[in-house]
């Protein structure tokens, strides 16, 4: 976050007071593993990673590309992130644990909800994303977006590299090789 972000995410965060922020967090974060995460902590939205190399990985080689409006091209890059990331103080990070041949969370949803509900909560600046290319229709208009309130844009597909941020924030991630592994997925949600 740049010192001019900071200050304008601190001059504008103080719409909810600390006493009931802290309350509401700790209860997003119930909900959030109540609807299937394994795991969920308050970041600074100033830890989170950022690289323009991260568009590079979905444009060559990923089959998402271009495929949804949630992704490239149509999300925002690295260059547009960091001013977004600076304009909150705090955001959840939310880990989910895929394990082999079991129901899959749905990050998407579970993100989209929780943001709505910070929303309606007063939180009027949360922002949810997922992981992943958007997967709620069969196949995307690539126009005009059917269920705009549950398509939030992957953290990737933002140009973040979750890897370095999950790891940052003290969770694990690896490079997965088969589906027969484990593998740790993540969301985000700005809050304030
Ligand atoms: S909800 Fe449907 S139209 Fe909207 S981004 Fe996802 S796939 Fe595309």
């Amino acid at each position: 976050m740049t010192t001019a972000g900071a200050a304008e995410a601190a001059s504008k965060r103080e719409s909810v007071p600390d006493e009931k922020r802290n309350a509401d967090l700790t209860k997003f974060m119930r909900r959030a593993k109540r609807r299937g995460a394994a795991s969920c902590k308050v970041i600074s939205p100033s830890h989170v990673r950022t690289a323009e190399w991260v568009r590079l990985k979905c444009q060559y080689g990923c089959p998402g590309y271009e495929s949804c409006l949630t992704c490239p091209p149509y999300s925002p890059d690295a260059s547009q992130t960091p001013k977004i990331l600076d304009g909150s103080a705090r955001a959840l990070l939310i880990q989910f644990v895929i394990e082999p041949e079991q129901d899959q969370p749905d990050v998407r949803r579970i993100a989209a909800k929780l943001e709505r509900e910070m929303f309606l909560d007063g939180y009027y600046k949360a922002f949810a994303m997922a992981c992943g290319p958007c997967e709620i229709c069969e196949e995307c208009t690539l126009d005009f977006c059917v269920e705009s309130y549950l398509a939030r844009p992957s953290m990737e597909a933002c140009g973040i590299d979750v890897f370095a941020t999950a790891r940052g924030a003290g969770y694990p991630i690896e490079v997965v090789t088969s589906d027969d592994q484990v593998q740790n997925r993540y969301g985000l949600i700005l809050v304030d």
